[in-house]
């Protein structure tokens, strides 16, 4: 039988100052994403009342964490809130988050909505009921945040929520649209932000487990996630394993669009591209339509 021998101790501090420095590395790198997203994209300016939607899940736990650190160096003076929906699935640890946010001293509200009921009487059994949740969690979050003036509405997507979003978008409603780090919501009085815009999924989960952030699972009701957002999944995992990088050239290319080089000519003006004055142009229907355009005969020159 093989004895395991103790690290001796040198060793065992050396490991631990190592994952000290790669923890600091990554916090340090996590600030630098969000400040430069928030920079680019104007997601926050001084004065705003930012809500922080927090799930319990390791996204908005890394959210909450880095804006409370980049709150205290901000060029800007801004307030947050962190706001966690109850939706009153079964088994919901309750206590989780409001303990967690009083330790932090952070100023917070919980939402006490049971929405979990509605969508298991309006979803048929069997069918995956996250897409009428999350509306509903929506609705719940935009309406408590119009009654008490936040400026800002702050949700933990990351860089690989946008780029699957863009692919599900491209291969299920043949679209080439995304999810935008900053949006005006579709009635027009919400703002919404997407401070990890810029940060890789990875990079959240080793930093939520390095914070030991107390996650609540999203799969408490037993819901299974949309098929075709799990295939997309599927796939950026596999391109990512075979051509490591590719989801950072993808999500880049996001921010680098364009139009006159796309076939949509509402965004680029391919009409009016070489198009010679007083040149005679048909539509379609005219193209479609095959009568010829009438020529006018040879040597009869109206200047003439
Ligand atoms: S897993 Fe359950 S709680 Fe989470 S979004 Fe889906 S339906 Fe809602």
């Amino acid at each position: 039988m093989s004895t395991v021998l103790p690290l001796p101790t040198p060793v065992l501090r050396n490991a631990d100052r190592r994952g000290a420095r790669e923890a600091d590395k990554l916090a340090k790198r996590l600030r630098h994403q969000v400040g430069k997203a928030i920079a680019d994209f104007g997601m926050i300016e001084d004065g705003d009342k930012v809500m922080v939607c927090l799930s319990g899940g390791k996204d908005s736990y890394t959210m909450l964490d880095v804006l409370l650190q980049l709150q205290k160096k901000a060029p800007v003076s801004f307030s947050i809130t962190a706001v966690n929906l109850d939706q009153k699935q079964p088994g919901f640890p309750e206590h989780v988050l409001p303990d967690y946010l009083r330790a932090l001293g952070v100023d917070f509200h919980i939402i006490e909505q049971d929405t979990y009921s509605v969508v298991t009487r309006v979803v048929p059994e069997g069918k995956t009921m996250c897409s009428l949740c999350s509306r509903l969690r929506r609705g719940a979050l935009y309406t408590w945040a119009e009654q008490h003036g936040f400026t800002k509405i702050a949700l933990g997507h990351h860089r690989d929520d946008l780029v699957a979003t863009f692919f599900l978008n491209l291969f299920f409603h043949a679209k080439l649209s995304g999810m935008p780090p900053k949006l005006l919501s579709d009635d027009g009085r919400h703002v919404v932000i997407r401070p990890l815009a810029y940060v890789r999924e990875a990079d959240i989960a080793a930093y939520a487990e390095a914070k030991r952030f107390p996650i609540i699972p999203c799969n408490l009701c037993g819901s299974q996630e949309n098929l075709q957002r799990k295939q997309v999944g599927l796939m950026m995992q596999q391109w990512e394993r075979e051509s490591p990088g590719r989801i950072e050239t993808i999500a880049r290319a996001l921010g680098d669009i364009r139009p006159s080089q796309l076939s949509d000519p509402k965004l680029f003006d391919f009409l009016s591209l070489g198009h010679r004055d007083g040149a005679a142009r048909a539509d379609a229907h005219a193209w479609l339509a095959g009568e010829p355009h009438a020529a006018p005969a040879p040597g009869n020159d109206s200047d003439a």
